[in-house]
C-alpha cells in the first residue's frame, strides 16, 4: 500500500479547493483496505473513502486523517445470456468505461448515465442519476468493507435504501461506514423507448433520432453533455451543485403547477422542480460570486474560476440560496460532500 503525506486537497477533487490531508493511502486491492484502517487507528485518526473527488469539497483547514483512494480495478462478467448481462466492477473503476463496455455489448439500463466522471465505487453512493435513469434501477449489490465489523459483507440493492441522491452510504447512522470494493448491475437486452427525459428528447427530436440502443443513446448523451457541462480537466466544478426540490406532498406538487414551475415526474414516482430551472428563472446564470461562476450552460453548475478557498465556496452559495429562497421560498440543498463532514470512521 503506498501512503503519501500533505497532499492538498485541491489536486484530488474537481472543484479544486483544499488544504492538506494528513496522509492518502492507495488502494490497489482488498488487503491494503484493511492495512489503510488498520494503519489510521493505530495512528487514532479518523479516515475518508475517495474516488475521483468529483462530488466532493475539500475544506481549508484539509483532512487531519487518512484518505482512502480507491484504485480497485477490473471489471467481471457474472452471465451473459440473449437477456440479460449481470456486470461486477471493481470500485476504483471508471464510471463511463464501465458504461461504455455495457453499451457496447448492447445491453441496456445504464446507458443514460454516460459521461458521469468518477468511480464506479462512488456510483451507488449518492446514487447517480441522469436523464431519467438512475444506478438504484439496475444495482443488484455491493461488496463492501464493513468498518464497524472489519469484515467483507454483500450489501444487495433493497437494503441501500436507493432514492434521489440519497442511501444508506451516505445518509443515516451508516453513512461512511461501508468501504464499497465492487458493484454489480443487472441490464437487459434491448432498447429504451419514448418519451425520454426532456434534453434528450429535445435532441431526438431535432435530428429525427429513430435508433435507441443503449450505443446511440450513449452516443447522444456524451454529445449532450459535452455541449453544456464543463469538462472538470478544463474547467473545475463538482458537478451540479445544487439539489434538485422533491416536492414532497400533494400540496406542494398543486402549488408549484399553480405557480407555473416546471414539475417531472422520477421514475420512482416521485416529483421534483429542476433547480437550474429555478436559478435560470432568478437571473444567476451567468453570474460570479466569489470567485464561482454560475455556467451559463447549465444553471446547477459552480464552476470555479479563480476562488482558492472554501470561506469564498460558502459565501457564493450562501447568496444563491438566499436569492432563491427569497424569490421562490424553497431550500436548496448542497448536492456534493464536504470531506470530514459525515463519511468519518
Ligand atoms: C462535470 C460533472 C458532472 C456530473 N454529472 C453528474 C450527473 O449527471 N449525475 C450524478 O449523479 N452525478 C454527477 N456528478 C457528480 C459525480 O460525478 C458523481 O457523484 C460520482 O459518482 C462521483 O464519483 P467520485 O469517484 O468522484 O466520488 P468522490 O467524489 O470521490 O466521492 C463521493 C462520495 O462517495 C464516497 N465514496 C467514494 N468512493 C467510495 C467507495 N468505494 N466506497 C464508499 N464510499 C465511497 C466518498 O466518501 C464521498 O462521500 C458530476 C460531477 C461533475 C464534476
Amino acid at each position: 500500500m503506498n501512503i503519501r503525506e500533505n497532499i492538498p486537497l485541491s489536486t484530488l477533487t474537481t472543484m479544486r479547493l483544499g488544504g492538506p490531508a494528513r496522509y492518502v493511502a492507495e488502494i490497489a486491492d482488498k488487503d491494503d483496505i484493511k492495512k489503510a484502517y488498520a494503519f489510521a487507528s493505530e495512528k487514532n485518526l479518523p479516515t475518508w473513502i475517495m474516488g475521483a473527488g468529483a462530488n466532493t469539497i475539500g475544506k481549508d483547514a484539509g483532512f487531519r486523517g487518512v484518505i482512502l483512494l480507491n484504485k480497485i480495478r477490473g471489471t467481471e462478467i457474472i452471465k451473459e445470456s440473449p437477456d440479460e448481462l449481470i456486470l461486477k466492477g471493481m470500485g476504483g473503476e471508471i464510471w463511463d468505461d464501465f458504461v461504455a463496455f455495457a453499451c457496447q455489448k448492447g445491453y441496456s439500463g445504464i446507458e443514460a448515465l454516460s459521461g458521469i466522471p468518477g468511480t464506479l465505487g462512488a456510483a451507488p453512493v449518492q446514487n447517480i442519476g441522469a436523464y431519467g435513469q438512475e444506478i438504484s434501477q439496475v444495482i443488484t449489490e455491493v461488496e463492501a468493507y464493513d468498518t464497524h465489523e472489519r469484515r467483507f459483507v454483500t450489501i444487495k440493492a433493497r437494503d441501500m435504501k436507493m432514492k434521489y441522491r440519497e442511501t444508506i452510504f451516505n445518509h443515516g447512522p451508516d453513512a461512511g461506514r461501508y468501504f464499497i470494493v465492487s458493484v454489480t448491475v443487472r441490464l437487459k437486452k434491448g432498447t429504451l423507448a419514448p418519451p425520454f427525459y426532456r434534453s434528450l428528447q429535445s435532441y431526438i427530436d431535432e435530428h429525427g433520432e429513430t435508433d435507441f440502443s443503449p450505443e446511440n443513446i450513449r452516443r447522444m448523451v456524451l454529445i449532450i453533455r459535452a455541449a453544456k457541462l464543463p469538462d472538470p480537466s478544463e474547467e473545475p466544478s463538482a458537478g451540479s451543485f445544487l439539489k434538485n426540490v422533491t416536492l414532497k406532498s400533494p400540496a406542494a406538487i398543486a402549488a408549484a403547477k399553480e405557480n407555473g414551475y416546471p414539475t417531472y415526474q422520477k421514475p420512482d414516482g416521485s416529483t421534483i422542480i429542476n433547480s437550474g430551472w429555478l436559478i435560470e428563472q432568478a437571473g444567476l446564470k451567468g453570474q460570479t460570486f466569489h470567485g464561482f461562476r454560475v455556467s451559463d450552460k447549465a444553471a446547477l453548475i459552480l464552476i470555479n474560476d479563480s476562488a482558492k478557498s472554501y470561506t469564498d465556496l460558502s459565501a457564493a452559495r450562501n447568496e444563491i440560496k438566499k436569492t432563491i429562497k427569497d424569490k421562490f421560498g424553497y431550500e436548496l440543498a448542497q448536492e456534493p460532500v464536504e470531506i470530514g463532514d459525515k463519511n468519518e470512521d
